[in-house]
């Protein structure tokens, strides 16, 4: 099928192509864990992942800097108070104050100055792969727009120790396989930049550039992972159920009682 703006997340594209978020929902990243029982679900349609506020806000900031946020405000309708002035939820107006805090810095602006949302396809690991950029300055860089509750913030992940949070969301695979697919289209290997805001009460900023050692880590963990991916989705072998999303939780069917050790297991 022909990808556009339109039909980029309809279930018939996520069957016939791989993503990155889909890429997680059955790997994982350091910060959540994948499921492949939870992936496949969502791919048949009897799953869906519940709209946070933490991804409306983001999806809310986006927008605006698409120049969609009416479109957004109108299929949102859970982003206004109910009563009183029935004017935008507090998260909503923080997000007015992070958008303004942005478009202080000029340096900022100038790498969301792409095109927006720009749309590819590519292959890589024997899959078709879509990606769906926020920022594209062609010949120069990618860009991705991400709002998070702190830039600076390290996260602790067992066995690995503290991880910032390009890592610990998995923002380096996006990334490796961003910038793979920008150059199977345009032959140029383009850095990739994480434009980050902060909901902190004061608003933090960064640009990250993602450099390319930490890319080619992040892609051979994807190629690791890949063909057991590949074989679960097309129904070759049965998906693992992880017991821990709220998709296992939803569907679990209890046959015996477990014990107290089996609830400590983990530590
Ligand atoms: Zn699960």
């Amino acid at each position: 099928m022909e990808l556009s703006a339109n039909n980029y997340y309809s279930a018939e594209a996520n069957q016939e192509y791989m993503s990155v978020s889909q890429y997680k929902d059955f790997a994982g990243t350091y910060g959540k864990l994948g499921c492949e029982y939870g992936a496949m679900e969502k791919l048949a349609g009897r799953w869906e992942e519940k709209k946070t506020t933490a991804l409306l806000v983001g999806s809310y900031v986006d927008s605006y800097f698409e120049g969609s946020l009416d479109k957004f405000k109108a299929e949102n309708p859970e982003i206004f108070k109910k009563t009183g002035d029935k004017g935008l939820k507090a998260e909503y107006l923080k997000a007015d104050d992070i958008i303004r805090r942005i478009e202080r810095d000029q340096f900022f602006m100038m790498c969301l100055s792409g095109e927006k949302q720009v749309v590819m396809t590519g292959e890589l690991f024997g899959a078709k792969w879509k990606i769906k950029i926020d920022s594209y300055i062609a010949d120069k860089v990618i860009v991705d727009l991400k709002v998070m509750s702190s830039i600076t913030k390290h996260e602790y992940v067992r066995d690995v120790g503290y991880l910032d949070f390009i890592r610990y969301w998995g923002y380096d695979i996006q990334g490796a396989i961003y910038q793979e697919i920008v150059r199977q289209n345009t032959g140029k290997r383009l850095p990739f930049y994480i434009a980050a805001a902060s909901k902190e009460e004061e608003t933090n900023i960064e640009v990250i550039h993602v450099t390319d050692n930490f890319l080619k880590d992040a892609m051979s963990m994807v190629e690791a992972a890949m063909p057991r991916i590949l074989q679960v989705k097309s129904g070759e072998v049965k998906p693992d159920r992880c017991e821990n999303c709220d998709c296992c939780r939803s569907t679990k069917v209890l046959r015996n009682p477990i014990t107290i050790l089996d609830l400590v297991k983990d530590i």
